[in-house]
């Protein structure tokens, strides 16, 4: 099937009870946005078919993409990494809002590799591993154009090797452990670690505007050679 296709299957996905639970009963219950219609199915990827840069984060946030239904638009990790995209020259404007704001990925997608809003943000190994599957189809229909990866945490990090290891990408063994600035070269692929765009990482300093700019910059550097 096609990425389009994809995208449509994956968003009707009830494999994991806790998360279908979770994605639908926490619609509604902040004060900010209640009354507010909320997306609460999986969340697919965001950005071009020929993509040939993928973004690997975590899961969506409950009220963030599972508001919105569109991967990091409306919470805070959002803000920030479409501040750094929009400055590194990846997508249209700084800001998502939500679905139809206008805003266009630059050969970029945004993928998670669980598609469901997990309770505080923490799927279990077993949800991992049952979301494995989506993740690896996507993948493998960016490959004729994708060139690198950037990974946003050691979550990303652990669920992303497994499944380009299947796929026959060369990942050694022991696998390399994630680390913010660590690259790896898989033939022509190349996985560049980044701390997650979490408000967490941003407020106690360990993550900056710049490191995430920076690590981009080198992510766009290869798909450019
Ligand atoms: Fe399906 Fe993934 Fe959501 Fe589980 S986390 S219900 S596998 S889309």
């Amino acid at each position: 099937r096609t990425l389009a296709e994809l995208d449509a299957a994956v968003s009707g996905c009830r494999a994991c009870p806790r998360l279908v639970e979770w994605r639908e009963g926490v619609a509604g219950t902040k004060a900010a946005f209640r009354g507010e219609e909320y997306w609460a199915r999986p969340v697919p990827g965001f950005g071009p078919a020929d993509a040939t840069l993928a973004v690997v984060g975590l899961a969506p946030s409950a009220h963030g993409a599972n508001r919105t239904g569109r991967m990091f638009t409306g919470d805070p990790s959002g803000d920030f990494l479409f501040r750094v995209l929009h400055e590194v020259g990846l997508a249209s404007q700084p800001t998502s809002t939500a679905i139809g704001d206008g805003l266009e990925l630059y050969g970029t997608r945004l993928v998670s590799p669980v598609r469901c809003a997990p309770p505080e943000n923490k799927p279990t190994p077993a949800e991992r591993d049952t979301c494995r599957a989506w993740l690896a189809e996507e993948l493998t229909l960016l490959r004729p154009t994708l060139r690198s990866i950037v990974v946003l945490g050691a979550f990303g990090w652990q669920a992303l090797l497994p499944v380009l290891a299947a796929a026959g990408w060369p990942v050694p063994s022991p696998r390399p452990a994630f680390g913010h600035g660590t690259v790896l070269k898989l033939g022509d692929l190349r996985i560049f670690g980044c701390y997650h765009v979490s408000p967490r990482n941003v407020q106690t300093g360990l993550l900056t505007h710049t490191m995430v700019a920076d690590v981009f910059r080198a992510a766009t550097s290869v798909t450019a050679s």
